[in-house]
């Protein structure tokens, strides 16, 4: 896997589980608030600790020989096993990468719980690690409604992943969650009306307002006020898709 960054511990990143978390480099998406734009660019370090927390960030020490990182990472979990029960996988975007199943099957037989994170636009990537029993926690994000979807993805030919995705979450994953990262345009009243109608009856759903102090994509969208949401704003939406999904949450 071509990886960005590790970070060894995490009391946050998977539900009721202490985790480390691998980084994968390269996205498909061009979220313009996102908070990894080297991951997403694909342009961060193997090297790197990357995370919005301050603890657990020393990176591996990691070399440039073949394959190096994962291995590295194979290593210290190897060393931790009794101390970590997880591990969370997330990008970028990491069902690019040609072996992310092979990498989460080894670490399953290591003894490891794996979550996953995903943008949802590789349903058959999924469906393989569904029917294996790859992965015990799923959590896709949801950028918008289905109209306004190619905003953000460089391919919009994709955009019946997205609903296939969804719907194979609902039925296959052992646990999961959606979560939309909440900006304007991607966001308002209508549009969590239709994600509501996409994921409706889904068992989890959060909304996270988004952050504008952090480095992101597009350091021009993070500029606009009108981008970002007030607390009274993030009670509307989640008002809006409540009827769809009763445990919506505000994180
Ligand atoms: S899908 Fe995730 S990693 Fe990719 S650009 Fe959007 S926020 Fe960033």
């Amino acid at each position: 896997m071509y990886l960005g960054g590790f970070q060894k511990n995490s009391l946050i990143d998977f539900p009721g589980t202490i985790a480390c978390v691998v980084f994968t480099r390269g996205c498909n998406f061009t979220c313009p608030y996102c908070h990894n734009p080297d991951l997403a660019t694909g342009t961060a370090r193997p090297d790197r600790g990357v995370s919005s927390g301050n603890s657990g960030l020393n990176p591996l020490n990691l070399s440039q020989s073949d394959n190096p990182d994962q291995r590295e990472i194979l290593k210290f979990l190897d060393k931790r096993k009794g101390m970590i029960e997880g591990v969370v996988v997330t990008g970028g975007e990491p069902t690019l990468q040609a072996d992310l199943t092979d990498f989460i099957q080894t670490v399953r037989q290591m003894g490891y719980k794996v979550k996953l994170d995903t943008n949802g636009t590789a349903p058959k990537v999924l469906d393989v690690l569904f029917d294996q029993g790859l992965v015990d926690y799923l959590a896709m994000d949801i950028k918008t409604d289905i109209d306004h979807y190619p905003m953000v993805m460089k391919n919009p030919g994709h955009l019946d992943r997205i609903m296939e995705s969804i719907a194979l979450i609902m039925k296959k994953a052992p646990a999961y969650e959606f979560r939309t990262t909440c900006a304007r345009p991607f966001v308002s009243p209508g549009i969590m009306e239709n994600i509501g109608k996409m994921i409706r009856g889904a068992e989890s759903y959060v909304l996270q307002p988004c952050s504008r102090n952090v480095d992101v994509l597009d350091p021009g969208f993070a500029a606009v006020d009108e981008h970002f949401l007030s607390a009274d704003d993030m009670v509307a939406l989640k008002a809006a898709v409540l009827p769809f999904v009763k445990d919506t949450r505000i994180r």
